[in-house]
């Protein structure tokens, strides 16, 4: 099924053979699946649809190579500043576009840019707007928990997303969610810049509609609390 890998390593993908992803480093582990894309446990690589791309920097499968032993997670650039930590993001995704120009899921009227990056609980967040994916980002300031391939929910103001663990050359950890892939329905970079920023200002806006169900479940609690008390009214 995976039609654009290339054969040289084809024959020797195994039944269990993990890959890894050559831009962001995510395993597809085939004893996990990705149920981000609701591929089973159990499926070889080989036997992904066509489609599937990394779930962490939607790199194609052509992208994909076979994990070696010995590949280790890169410490991070824990004393960088939030500049330097965001402006070697974006060399890595500008790094892993030369690969991708010419291929179906790059929009050439985008660019690279790192969109409304700041500090938030000890770790870095913002928007990643590339010519194939939108992501948020978040660059880990603690590596206690970190294991590459896997997923962690992280808790904003808006609520809790789901970040899958990648790594990248010069950055080391990165986790991303993924909100658009690929960009086909962007035809202006700066349109896209927009929904890039509305995206980051979203997630640190309190989910107001929700909050207000919460108001208005407890006013009702309270005024059912009253009616049922001692000073309900007499009749
Ligand atoms: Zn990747």
């Amino acid at each position: 099924m995976s039609v654009n890998f290339e054969s040289s390593v084809n024959g020797i993908i195994g039944d269990d053979t993990v890959l890894e992803c050559g831009v962001c480093w995510w395993t597809y582990d085939p004893r996990q699946g990705d149920d981000a894309q609701d591929i089973f446990a159990g499926t070889s690589f080989r036997d992904l649809p066509a489609d599937w791309r990394c779930p962490c920097c939607g790199a194609p499968q052509s992208k994909f190579m076979i994990k070696e032993a010995g590949d280790e997670i890169q410490p991070a650039q824990a004393e960088a500043s939030l500049e330097d930590k965001v402006a070697a993001l974006v060399n890595a995704y500008e790094a892993a576009e030369k690969d991708m120009i010419g291929l179906p899921i790059h929009n050439g009227v985008l660019k690279v840019e790192a969109v409304g990056f700041r500090a938030y609980g000890g770790d870095v967040v913002g928007v990643i707007l590339t010519p194939w994916c939108m992501n948020i980002v978040i660059l880990p300031g603690d590596l206690t928990s970190a294991q590459l391939g896997s997923k962690r929910g992280h808790l904003f103001p808006f609520g809790t997303y789901s970040f899958v663990m990648g790594q990248m050359e010069g950055v080391g950890l990165v986790e991303t969610c993924s909100l658009f892939s690929p960009m086909d329905d962007f035809d202006d970079h700066a349109v896209a810049r927009a929904a890039a920023q509305a995206a980051i200002d979203g997630l640190f806006q309190v989910d107001e509609e929700a909050l207000e169900k919460a108001r208005k479940k407890q006013t009702r609690r309270s005024i059912l609390t009253g009616r049922s008390g001692p000073s309900a009214v007499a009749t």
